[in-house]
């Protein structure tokens, strides 16, 4: 396997997309300090899926180009690495190509977030990372070398260094293949235990299960038992309910002579009615008429009252009159029986005067007052 060509367009220094081909197996490039050299380097890291802090960036937007005096800032970054793979170094499902591409890119709109592409394909990182397991290549590993690293490799710590050893020997390989083993064992384990507590389940469903099933053919048998009871049941009530309405139409029958029967004495009855109706209101003529002549006669009857009546009071006042003249008689006689005594006194005492005038020196007596008296 060998690196033939890197492309880079707005990764780093280099705005214009550019081609660096690598076309032996010895290459140097040359330039001078700041030129882009190890641009190049990081480049080919970060299409292995180094992350951006490890090329000497903060964040995975520092990785494209940011501008300068005289160009605008780009809003994306990409990488393609070819490799040549005619020896078929690169195993695994990628042992039949010759050439592999690997490509990398970023977008400021998304920054957080790269995208891979392996021969044209999308692909994750832990592709590329799987493709170089046990190269020496890929992501923190030694096959490159970069600006300072010699000397951080000289003052690795022990653990560290026994990785980079690993890594060079192929042990890493098997020791990263016995890791997946032992994980897929502890999967395959977890797997198996949650399997046998599935089974447990669905033993449990299954009991649960069997008890519904007898329940349920319990129900079968009860629901059989209750519906050929139920037929019965209706039958008999069906067979009571024909003989209720034979008996209800034969009652029926007798209803409705009955009732042809009251209808012609109803008949009957109304005509006799009509008569007594008429008879009533030839009586009730009559009555009107002798209420009538009632009133007349009323009438008449108080006219004669009244009349009786003017004639009591008429008597009434002659008989007050009687009674007055009776008493003016009464006492007109008294009166003249006073006169004539007074007159039989008058005589008496002219009778004297005249014996007296006979007699010798006797005066003559005065006539006129006796007459006055009388006529008064
Ligand atoms: P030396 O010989 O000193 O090691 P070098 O050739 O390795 O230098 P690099 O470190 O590869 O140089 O390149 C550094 C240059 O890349 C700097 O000029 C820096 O401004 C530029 N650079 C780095 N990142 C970006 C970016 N995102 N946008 C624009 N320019 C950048
Ligand atoms: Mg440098």
């Amino acid at each position: 396997m060998r690196l033939s060509s890197i492309r880079m367009a707005g990764f780093k220094s280099f705005v214009e997309p550019t081609r660096v081909r690598l076309a032996t197996n010895l290459t140097g490039i040359v330039g001078p300090n700041g030129c882009g050299k190890s641009n190049i380097i990081d480049a080919v890291r970060w299409v292995l899926g180094e992350s951006a802090r490890n090329i000497r960036g903060q964040s995975l937007g520092d990785v494209i180009f940011d501008g300068s005096a005289g160009r605008q800032r780009l809003d994306q970054a990409a990488i393609e690495l070819t490799l040549d793979n005619e020896d078929g170094a690169l195993g695994g499902e990628h042992a039949n190509y010759s050439e592999i591409k690997i490509r990398r890119e970023v977008r400021r709109a998304q920054e957080h977030q790269s995208r891979y592409y392996l021969n044209g394909a999308a692909a994750r990182r832990r592709d590329i990372a799987d493709l170089f397991q046990g190269t020496g290549l890929g992501r923190g590993n030694y096959a490159i070398i970069a600006q300072g690293m010699v000397q951080g490799l000289i003052e690795a710590r022990p653990e560290d260094m026994r990785k980079y050893l690993e890594e060079a020997a192929g042990i890493s390989l098997y020791r990263e293949r016995r890791r997946e083993t032992e994980n897929s064992i502890q999967r395959t384990e977890a797997n198996l235990e949650q399997s046998r507590q599935s089974l447990r389940e669905l033993e449990r469903q299954l009991r649960h299960l069997e008890r519904q099933k007898r329940q349920a053919e319990e129900h079968r048998a009860l629901r059989r038992e209750f519906e050929a009871r139920e037929n019965e049941w209706i039958s008999l009530q069906l067979r009571d309910e024909r003989q209720t309405l034979a008996e209800q139409d034969r009652a029926y029958g007798r209803v409705e002579r009955d009732l042809l029967g009251r209808e012609e004495k109803m008949a009957a009855q109304r005509a006799a009615n009509e008569a007594l109706r008429e008879d009533y209101e030839q009586a009730n003529r009559r009555l009107e008429e002798a209420t009538a002549r009632y009133y007349q006669a009323s009438a008449a009857a108080a006219g004669i009252e009244q009349k009786l009546q003017q004639r009591r009071e008429e008597r009434a006042r002659a008989e007050r009159r009687r009674a007055e003249l009776e008493r003016e008689i009464r006492e007109q006689e008294a009166r003249l029986q006073a006169e004539r005594e007074r007159l039989a006194q008058r005589r008496e005492a002219a009778a004297r005067c005249h014996r007296e005038l006979a007699a010798p020196g006797a005066e003559p007596a005065p006539e006129a007052e006796p007459r006055a008296a009388l006529a008064g």
